[in-house]
């Protein structure tokens, strides 16, 4: 049993070190705007404590500052402006995070388990010598984590006893930080961050007016069953009456129905809207990883025993030709 000048020292050191707890998040956005899943790295590290200071590293970032500014609770912004940060390249955003962890000495470091944070943070993890803890869905403590392995098959908790925790996190997993009720301040970083590892030439974005599919409320996806890119019209047309976002199974991309953005799933894209439809796509394990965790699932397949229904909500076994635009007609 301890006694209560013991249980006094405790909580007293306890509360230092949660004082001396700091973490670095870097935002991902695209100079103009921030991205959502920065707004749910910002929940995430909330939740671990301690001090919260945001990297936003581009080339005119000023309106992505401000945004990410107005989070409540933040100690600082940092911001980096340079033309070595032109498509913000793992390579060139690398050794600006170890130059920012050597300065203020982080406990953690966060970004989104996205495209930009799965490049950047293993590169920066295996700069300070310490083991990433990739696509996090949980935090229990400060060095606890739940993260999914096996494709999502299996959820794992771990404790990282690494100095430096890098965590990329899932951005299904947190709610989105509301931006609002902070004005933190923003410091600006000099320094010479060119890299001679790449150097960016150019990058084609495609441009859409549908939601983007990563934070759509609705998603209507197709499989290798809408037999072709052009048959994808059908999708388009009910996504239009949702206010959808589109997607698609690997097999619909790998027979080049359409652009690999599209995919869902373990190699895609991860999704958790409120309704994902399901259209022709027989429910592999792998697309299952990218969208079971959305709220209402409904699945159109011509095959009764296809697993999709496994996981389903609300099933229609029928064939795709003829649900699909008598649905699309009937909303
Ligand atoms: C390492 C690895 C990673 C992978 N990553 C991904 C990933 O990220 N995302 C992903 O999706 N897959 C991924 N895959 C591939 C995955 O294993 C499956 O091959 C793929 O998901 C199958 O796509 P599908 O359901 O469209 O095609 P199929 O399995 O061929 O299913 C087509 C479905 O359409 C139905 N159908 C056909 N015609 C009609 C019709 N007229 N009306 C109604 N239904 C119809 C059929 O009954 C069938 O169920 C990965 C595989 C590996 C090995």
């Amino acid at each position: 049993m301890l006694s209560t000048r013991s249980k006094q020292l405790f909580f007293q050191f306890s509360s230092q070190i949660k004082r001396l707890q700091s973490t670095l998040i870097i935002a991902e956005h695209n100079n103009e705007a921030l991205l959502p899943i920065t707004q749910n790295a910002l929940t995430a590290a909330k939740k671990l404590g301690g001090e919260v200071t945001v990297l936003v590293a581009g080339t005119k970032c000023g309106p992505a500052v401000e945004a990410v500014s107005k989070s409540s609770g933040l100690a600082r912004v940092l911001v980096a402006e340079s033309d070595a940060f032109k498509g913000f390249t793992a390579e060139s955003l690398t050794p600006l995070v170890l130059a920012s962890q050597k300065q203020f000495n982080f406990t953690h470091i966060i970004a989104g388990a996205s495209a930009f944070g799965k490049a950047l943070l293993p590169r920066v993890a295996a700069k300070l010598d310490v083991s990433p803890v990739s696509d996090v869905i949980g935090i229990k403590s400060a060095d606890t984590f739940i993260r999914t392995v096996y494709a999502g098959n299996a959820i794992q908790t771990l404790t990282a006893t690494d100095p430096v925790k890098v965590l990329t996190i899932r951005g299904t997993s947190f709610e989105a930080d509301k931006l609002e009720g902070g004005s933190a301040s923003a410091e600006k970083l000099s320094g010479e961050y060119k890299t001679d590892l790449t150097t960016f030439i150019s990058q084609e974005l495609s441009k859409s007016d549908r939601p983007e599919l990563t934070s759509a409320k609705a998603v209507v996806s197709g499989g290798r069953g809408m037999k072709s890119g052009d048959n994808f019209k059908l999708l388009y047309a009910l996504a239009d009456k949702l206010n959808a976002a589109v997607g698609a199974s690997r097999a619909a991309v790998d027979a080049g129905f359409v652009p690999n953005d599209l995919q869902v799933g373990q190699t895609g894209k991860i999704v958790a809207p409120d309704l994902y439809i399901a259209v022709g796509i027989s429910g592999a394990i792998q697309h299952l990883a990218g969208m079971k965790d959305s709220k209402t699932i409904v699945a159109i397949n011509k095959d009764p025993e296809a697993p999709i229904f496994q996981v389903s909500d609300y099933g229609l076994v029928a064939d795709l030709f003829k649900a699909v635009p008598e649905l699309t007609e009937k909303l």
